[in-house]
């Protein structure tokens, strides 16, 4: 017997009757012999309805309260599907995530999962039921709720498995895999089979939202093997697993693109020892994650400093450099929300040389100019004007991975 963490993302969850569909699958799932923990997403469109009352009834919203609303939205989910199981002779329990003490930091909106506690779900298990277990939501020390960022269901799914030691966590959501790029954007992406932890923690940190970054740092620290899969179809999915040796023979495995942060440059601050740790000290301060950040060569004293925030930080992220520049003496402050990050990701860029000079040439055939560029041990990310997001990614895609759609 094996227990199964399975956490169904919002369009699989979208009405009655897909709620229906997952409980027939769960119900199969437990026939075979099973014990499953099921995590649910809100019903598509629930999380953004729910924000957007929010800004209807205020411009900023106090994020405690806006994290009491929209945590709503999976405990609906909850209920409907503890409900169907149960009714179709499959007993189950819901629990919220203050019920099981999924316990997180005080950061509202974008909580990180500090600890859970297994003993009401193993109870429960034990008492024969299937647990149904809110995605997205915990409570902080103070018993506030609090949620885990756009995505975060997915974190609570493998959280909980890693929690629980389950045998495997799968996600099912409106794709049949994790592929080689968006299928939205790049009709030829190819569907992987398998993928490092590594690289899915790339691809996901640098766009491509079929599993949230956090899901996949608890699926590494705790090696749990992660099954991406459609809630539509029995097809095999794509396995997150540990690093394989035959893994580095691919040179790229992905290309994925961010539309979701904005570029801030300080123009012409005082080129001195410790400017940086001034600039981005109170950004760290404020919570906001700088991810790409270039400092032109010196010119007569002064340099410029470009960085790269999420959009949601973005006005928050002005304000600080303003003040920044009346403290320093800079020139003036530039912004720009039009930007897009396109990525390549492959473990194969460890060993093989010429990838970012075999991107640049392709974006360049194309007159596509690079404003920003970053690259790690296996990735190689650049920024473009927003409106050449989706060309720049089916040429990169074309040029590694291939032309041909899956066979
Ligand atoms: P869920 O609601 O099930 O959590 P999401 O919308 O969060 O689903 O994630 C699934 C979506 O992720 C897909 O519909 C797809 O458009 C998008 N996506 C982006 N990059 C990829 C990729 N490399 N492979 C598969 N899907 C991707
Ligand atoms: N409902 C939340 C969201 O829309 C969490 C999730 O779906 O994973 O972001
Ligand atoms: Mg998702």
């Amino acid at each position: 017997m094996s227990l199964i963490v399975q956490k169904y993302g919002g369009t699989s969850v979208a009405d009655i009757e897909r709620i229906r569909n997952v409980a027939r699958r769960v119900t199969a799932c437990r026939k075979r012999g099973d014990d499953v923990v099921v995590v649910v997403s809100a019903m598509s469109g629930e999380t953004n309805r729910l924000l957007a009352l929010a800004h209807d009834m205020c411009p900023e919203p106090d994020k405690r309260e806006s994290d009491v609303l929209v945590s709503t939205g999976e405990q609906v989910t909850t209920a409907l599907l503890a409900m169907a199981l149960t009714h179709g002779g499959c007993p189950a329990v819901s629990l919220q995530g203050h019920q099981i003490r999924i316990v997180t930091d005080q950061a509202y909106s974008k909580a990180r999962i500090r600890s859970i506690d297994d003993a009401r779900i193993r109870a429960e298990l034990a008492a024969g039921k299937v647990v149904v277990v809110a995605g997205f939501q915990g409570v902080d020390e103070d018993d506030n709720i609090t949620t885990l960022g756009r995505g975060g269901s997915d974190t609570s799914g493998v959280a909980l498995a890693a929690a629980l030691e389950a045998d495997s966590c799968e996600i099912y959501t409106d794709v049949d895999g994790v592929y080689t790029s968006d299928p939205r954007i790049c009709p030829q992406a190819k569907k992987l089979a398998r993928i490092s932890y590594d690289e899915m923690l790339e691809l996901a940190s640098l766009g491509a939202k079929v599993l949230q970054i956090r899901s996949v740092e608890f699926a590494k620290r705790y090696s749990v093997p992660v099954h991406v899969r459609s809630s539509f179809t029995d097809t095999e999915g794509t396995w997150v697993v540990a690093e394989e040796a035959s893994m580095e023979d691919v040179l790229v495995s992905g290309v994925t693109s961010d539309s979701n942060e904005a570029k801030i440059t300080l123009v012409g601050v005082p080129d001195q020892p410790g400017l940086a740790a001034r600039v981005f000290g109170p950004i760290a301060d404020a919570n906001i994650v700088v991810d790409m950040i270039i400092q032109n060569a010196s010119a007569e004293g002064t340099t410029d400093l470009t960085f790269t925030v999420p959009k949601a930080d973005f006005k928050q992220a002005i304000a600080l450099v303003e003040t920044l520049k009346r403290e320093t003496n800079a020139k003036g402050v530039r912004t720009d929300e039009n930007i897009a990050k396109v990525s390549v990701v492959g473990l194969g860029m460890r060993s093989h040389a010429g990838v970012a000079a075999k991107m640049f040439r392709t974006l360049a055939d194309q007159n596509i100019n690079i404003q920003m560029i970053s690259t790690s041990e296996i990735k190689t990310s650049i920024v473009v004007d927003a409106k050449y997001v989706e060309l720049a990614v089916r040429v990169l895609h074309d040029t590694f991975i291939g032309k041909e759609p899956d066979a």
